[in-house]
């Protein structure tokens, strides 16, 4: 079954409001086995909203719609599907009632407006809402069906499964199908190279599709199996995934939802080792993303911005003669800084980044993009040069995952190289 989905209102193309309601319905539809044939937004225009309905209908079995079903003049989407159709407009008295009893409960002044509500096109079924007021409708037309939901997130998010899915599911008398889907999570490797590496790999073959995600500096692999026996699609997915586990081994540092801090964290945790942060170049990502994950207390102890030459004498001790004759940007004032912060937390580990992220302040022997990035034990200094390329959003971003990376290799035992 192909579903189409239709987002509306004046909010989302003039810009001011992101569509998020689209992307949402798509990935649970997904989830269910069902494919999207179409993605539209357009305006709260009667005109606009026809010939995108005619036109999601020529493709797909099913439309779902968000938006317009409020009650101030500009919501207009149920008199424009009516007109679209031919039908007439009917209030639903049952709905009134609803609608005015939510009032009352929630010590609401009723306005005239709000019956507006209730009205919904003949021969619409309503769908309840259980996280607003305006009720959704579902309608038939030659064998498809067309639904419609608030715009309002919160509001679509709990209808969709809830009201939506169990519909379509029932209109379509769809068989069961069971999707199981495997992300693999993968750093330090361009995404072209990935798909080089995997291109003798017969995934059509194997039952399996393969869906590319770059997510900076991330890329995830998407391995995705649809059958009807829940058994066969994970020993499918369990296979594809062998085999490019197999590929990309050293690449590969996360599964599914774990995330590089969640693991770092973890292993901090299980191993009941103490962390101290000097961020210079990062500017406190590395100490938001460990403290993202709950439970950090146990392991993060604290975390200082340094990013001027002075903070990094007065609080961490780096001599200034080191940075004078090596330049803040260096792999000796990198190690000072995180044996620096390490003795100031009483920590087991600290670790310190230095850079520079541009777009000024780069020179020809330290252009922008250099960082370094170092890792207190008490016993060793082990300190990394990176040459990074991109803007300085960029380059913060990768600077914390290599950080992080960094980190991980420590407390695993692996190989500090690639
Ligand atoms: P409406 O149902 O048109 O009254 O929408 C109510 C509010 O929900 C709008 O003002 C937006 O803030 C939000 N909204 C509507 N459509 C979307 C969408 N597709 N994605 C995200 N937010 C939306
Ligand atoms: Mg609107």
């Amino acid at each position: 079954m192909k579903i189409g989905i239709l987002t509306i209102g004046n909010e989302l193309t003039s810009g001011r409001t992101q569509d998020t309601n689209s992307s949402f319905i798509a990935r649970q539809l997904n989830i269910h086995g069902w494919q999207i044939s179409v993605m539209m937004s357009v305006g709260d225009d009667g005109e606009a909203i026809k010939v995108a309905i005619d036109h999601e209908l020529s493709l797909s079995d099913a439309v779902i719609i968000t938006g317009g079903l409020g009650p101030t003049a500009d919501d207009i989407t149920t008199a424009a599907i009516a007109g679209a159709f031919g039908l007439k407009l009917y209030t639903d008295e049952s709905a009134l009632a609803h609608i005015k009893d939510r009032f009352d409960r929630l010590h609401l002044e009723w306005t005239a407006n709000n019956v507006k509500q209730a009205v919904f096109p003949e021969g619409a079924e309503t769908i309840r809402n259980p996280a607003g007021m305006a009720l959704g409708f579902f309608l038939r037309r030659n064998g498809k069906v067309i639904v419609v939901m608030p715009g309002v997130p919160s509001e679509a998010q709990k209808m969709l499964p809830e009201g939506v899915i169990p519909v379509l599911k029932r209109e379509f008398n769809e068989a069961v199908v069971h999707v199981e889907s495997r992300t693999v999570k993968l750093f330090g490797i361009p995404e072209a190279r990935v798909d080089q590496m995997l291109s003798d790999i017969d995934f059509n073959g194997l039952g399996v599709s393969i869906g590319f995600y770059p997510n900076f500096p991330e890329i995830q692999i998407a391995l995705t199996a649809r059958c009807t026996a829940e058994h066969e699609a994970r020993e499918k997915v369990k296979r594809a995934e062998e085999q490019v586990t197999d590929r990309l081994r050293p690449y590969i540092f996360a599964y599914d939802q774990e995330t590089l801090e969640g693991l770092v964290a973890g292993l901090l945790i299980e191993k009941k080792l103490t962390l101290a942060l000097a961020e210079s170049c990062t500017g406190g990502l590395i100490a938001d993303r460990l403290t993202d994950i709950p439970g950090s207390s146990a392991f993060f102890e604290r975390g200082v911005i340094a990013y001027s030459n002075r903070s990094k004498t007065d609080i961490l001790g780096v001599p200034q003669d080191v940075i004078d004759t090596f330049g803040a940007v260096s792999e000796r004032v990198a190690g000072l800084m995180a044996e620096g912060v390490r003795t100031l937390g009483k920590t087991d580990l600290g670790m310190a980044t230095t850079g520079i992220a541009g777009p000024t302040g780069g020179t020809e022997g330290k252009p922008v993009g250099t960082v370094y990035v170092a890792l207190a034990d008490g016993k060793n200094i082990r300190c990394r040069h990176y040459a990074f390329r991109w803007d300085r959003r960029r380059i913060k971003s990768i600077s914390s995952q290599v950080a992080l990376m960094m980190l991980k290799k420590y407390l695993t035992g692996e190989r500090e190289d690639g």
